[in-house]
C-alpha cells in the first residue's frame, strides 16, 4: 500500500508535527489530525492555509483532502469519520 504524504498542493511543502493552524474560535491545533475540523468548536475548515514564507509553505489555500497524496478511498472514509464524529470536549 503507498504510504499517504500530506504535502501543499500547490508548492509541495510538507506540515512538520509542531505546526499549527489557527480557527476563528481561537483555537490553534494541527488540522491534519482531526482531518480539518477545529477539535475546540468543530468548526469544518473544506479549506486549508499553507503556511507563509517563515514555515517555507506559499500561504495559499488548498482543499484540504488535496493535501493528502496516495489517498485511498478507506482513509477518505477514515477522514470522513473523524469530521463527523462527536466532539470530546478539550481541556
Ligand atoms: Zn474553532
Ligand atoms: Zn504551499
Amino acid at each position: 500500500m503507498a504510504e499517504v504524504k500530506i504535502a501543499c498542493p500547490k508548492c509541495d511543502w510538507e506540515p512538520q508535527p509542531s505546526d499549527h493552524w489557527g480557527c476563528t474560535c481561537g483555537h490553534s491545533w494541527h488540522t491534519f489530525d482531526t482531518g480539518g475540523r477545529c477539535p475546540k468548536c468543530g468548526k469544518i475548515w473544506e479549506d486549508t492555509q499553507c503556511l507563509g514564507a517563515w514555515a517555507g509553505g506559499c500561504a495559499q489555500w488548498s482543499p484540504h483532502l488535496e493535501w493528502y497524496r496516495n489517498l485511498d478511498e478507506w482513509l477518505k472514509d477514515e477522514i470522513e469519520k473523524i469530521r463527523t464524529k462527536e466532539l470530546t470536549p478539550v481541556i
